[in-house]
């Protein structure tokens, strides 16, 4: 194990997860909102609407999209950095 910096909170911890053990709680109530969100057929195909629609962060929805469970989503979304 080593330290890692928290995605969320930017604290250090000592762990093998993304996020710190205070941050755990929240990922997960986003993830489950995400899953929720993703059943439903008629869901946008852009992170800026997800992060809308959902109410999470653009920065902890691409976090999330990296995850081998929305690989199938994440492929379909209309990924751009137009900026
Ligand atoms: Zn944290």
């Amino acid at each position: 194990m080593e330290f890692k910096k928290c995605e969320r909170c930017g604290c250090f911890y000592l762990s093998e997860t993304a996020v710190c053990e205070n941050c755990m709680p929240k990922d997960n109530f986003e993830l489950s909102k995400l899953r929720n969100y993703f059943d439903n057929e008629n869901y946008s195909n852009t992170i800026d609407h997800i992060a809308v629609d959902t109410g999470i962060s653009v920065k902890n929805l691409n976090r999330y999209l990296e995850n081998e469970e929305f690989s199938k989503i994440y492929n379909k979304l209309n990924i751009s950095n137009n900026l």
